[in-house]
């Protein structure tokens, strides 16, 4: 029996005015794009009725370029030339990916200006190309399907990023896009998407955990929903776990069965490809059979049981716990306080995913929704919005930086400004000073991290602010602001207040970290805690004794002889004599005493040179020039 589908009010566009949007998926083993027809999210179908476009891209040495399926099929022939996963490069330099030396791709540095230097590039039959064009080959295709399917041009795309993205990697994402033709209305974190295509936002507020195994990732999101707003508390996961090391359990398997040991590429791949049918069939039925020719002639035929399967594949599930416990840790949650899980990524049909999942959360996961489509499926409702479809009044979504942003301080000190895992988009600013009188220009130095010391912490960007009107050390007013925008993305600007001078950047790092950088980073700012408490104090004691011996040492030489005797200037040395024997030291106890000690030794000289500066300052003025 057919219904006839009515839409809620407000969510169906008049045909004409119905401005075509879509949400894409740019997975890093498969990639789709869907869009919301008659109120409805729907996944689009290529020629052949199939949602899923493989994330792979062939380069034929005679220019052709061929995407998806058919790609696919020239990976063991040409692996040089046929990138697969190539979501793991986006935004990256070399150092970023790690041991490349098991991929069979010949990897290049950019240089030159057009790409950022450092950024990993491929060499291929059709000339050397970057992450970011091959990305936009996927991207492509998914644009002309959806064109073709939808009758028209698109005024938008919403795409989607793994949570934990950073600023370099959302970059080369959105860059990528705009290659591809398309009009990026924002980047959206894949979490909150599948979160979105269950309806949880207009569900009962509270935790909601996303739990996403793809074919070579795997992601866990701690979102928190409230008055309609998601709220991204805390990310984890494991950038080298996903469906494919199930099938790499299983190629191991048939490889002890049959006695074989090294076989050559091609059988390599061509078995792997087995395997994977093998595991995808064990989720529906209890059995799997694969039967093999290798190129030796020699045949393979074997039968594996679902128990068999889960039994050499349980620790693959126990290590996506292991980041699920560490993950609700960050948030200071229990699994009894998660409201609700949801299932993502073609991995997680696995049945024996699906009971772990559960009974670590004492509940059943939501799953009614193809978890390889949820993303997508999201994505095109949060499209629709943008582009005017929907009234988005109730619409904000908040995503969480994954590391605190601030900048250096006297001392090579680390001020954050914005902390680790506070929601995007947002502003926030902060007030410096001088720390020399008369100082007309500050260097602005832009740094991401944990620790409490700048060569502790990475080096986003440094830019100058100068034309500050030249006052006593301590009184101009410098407000830095940190802006981050809802894809993610950096800008500081630096504003003097009296003058209204400004300088600004915007940040965009020439590559990013990778999540184990970023997990290493966390993981030394615990562990080292005590002792940045302490080499902070330090540094500050430090830097105030050197700016104190300075005005002190300045004074004298301006108005000593002039406002004090002999003796009286004899006991300020004294005292800065005091303090330079133990400034350098690291008993900052010590040094704050003899700050302490040089302080009450001159507050008498102090206060003669503010009578006499106020004076100079009246005579020959008249009140009215005095503002
Ligand atoms: P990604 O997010 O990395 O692009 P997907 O969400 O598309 O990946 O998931 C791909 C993985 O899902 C592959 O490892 C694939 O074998 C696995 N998968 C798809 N269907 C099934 C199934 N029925 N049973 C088990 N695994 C499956
Ligand atoms: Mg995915």
């Amino acid at each position: 029996m057919a219904l006839l589908q009515i839409s809620e009010p407000g969510l169906s566009a008049a045909p004409h005015q119905h401005r075509l949007a879509v949400g894409i998926d740019l997975g890093t083993t498969n990639s789709l794009v869907a869009t919301v027809r008659s109120g409805i999210s729907t996944v689009l179908n290529d020629e052949q009725g199939c949602a899923l476009l493989p994330s792979v891209v062939h380069y034929a040495a005679d220019g052709e370029v061929l995407v998806g399926q058919m790609a696919q099929e020239e990976q063991s022939a040409y692996p040089h030339n046929t990138i697969v996963s190539v979501k793991r490069f986006m935004g990256r330099g070399l150092k970023d990916v790690g041991d490349v030396s098991n991929l069979p791709y010949r990897f290049v540095e950019a240089t030159g200006s057009a790409q950022a230097p450092g950024m990993l590039q491929l060499r291929t039959a059709a000339g050397v190309k970057s992450p970011v064009e091959v990305s936009a080959e996927i991207l492509r295709v998914l644009r002309l399907r959806a064109e073709q399917a939808l009758g028209g041009e698109l005024v938008g795309a919403v795409i989607t990023v793994p949570a934990y993205f950073d600023d370099a990697q959302r970059q080369a994402t959105k860059d990528a896009a705009r290659l591809a033709g398309l009009n990026v209305l924002r980047l959206l974190n894949e979490p909150t998407a599948a979160a979105i295509a269950y309806g949880l936002d207009n569900a009962a507020e509270g935790v909601y955990a996303v739990y996403d195994l793809g074919g070579g990732t795997f992601d866990i999101s701690i979102l928190r929903l409230s008055r309609g707003v998601f709220e991204v508390l805390a990310t984890n996961g494991d950038s080298a776990l996903g469906g494919d090391d199930f099938d790499h359990r299983i190629y191991c398997r048939l490889l002890e069965k049959n006695g074989l040991s090294a076989l050559p590429a091609p059988d390599i791949r061509a078995l792997l490809t087995h395997a994977r049918a093998a595991k995808e069939q064990l989720t529906d039925h209890l059995e799997a059979r694969v039967t093999a020719v290798l190129s030796s002639g020699e045949v393979i035929d074997n039968v594996l049981t679902r128990a068999e399967f889960h039994e050499m594949s349980q620790n693959l599930v126990q290590r996506t716990l292991q980041a699920l416990r560490k993950a609700l840790r960050d948030a200071k949650l229990a699994a009894s306080e998660v409201k609700g899980v949801v299932m993502v990524g073609g991995a997680t049909r696995m049945p024996h995913i699906q009971q772990a999942v559960g009974d670590f959360f004492g509940q059943s996961p939501l799953n009614n929704l193809d978890p390889d489509k949820v993303v997508a499926l999201g994505a095109a409702i949060q499209a629709n919005v943008l582009a005017g479809n929907r009234s988005g009044d109730d619409w904000l979504l908040l995503d969480v930086i994954p590391l605190s942003l601030g900048i250096e301080t006297m001392g090579g000190l680390v001020e954050k400004i914005v902390p680790r895992n506070s929601t995007i988009p947002s502003a926030r600013a902060q007030e410096f000073t001088t720390y020399k009188d008369g100082q007309t220009a500050m260097s602005i130095h832009v740094v991401q991290g944990e620790r409490e010391l700048v060569s502790d912490c990475r080096s986003l960007a440094k830019f100058e602010l100068r034309g500050i009107p030249a006052m006593v050390a301590g009184s101009a007013r410098i407000r830095v602001t940190f802006q981050i925008d809802a894809d993610g993305l950096l800008s500081v600007s630096a504003r003097e207040m009296a003058s209204g001078t400004e300088a600004s950047i915007v940040v965009k790092p020439s590559y990013g970290l990778s999540d184990e950088e970023i997990t290493r980073m966390l993981h030394d700012s615990n562990q080292y805690a005590r002792d940045d408490m302490m080499a902070r104090a330090l540094r500050e004691q430090q830097t105030e004794a050197a700016q104190l011996l300075e005005a002190v040492d300045n004074a004298l030489r301006q108005d000593g002889e002039e406002l004090l005797d002999a003796a009286a200037q004899a006991r300020i040395r004294g005292s800065m004599d005091g303090l330079r024997a133990v400034i350098a030291g690291s008993d900052h106890q010590a040094i704050k005493r003899a700050v302490e000690a040089l302080n009450l030794a001159s507050t008498e000289f102090a206060q003669k040179r503010m009578d006499k500066s106020v004076k100079s300052a009246l005579a020959g003025h008249k009140l009215s020039e005095l503002e």
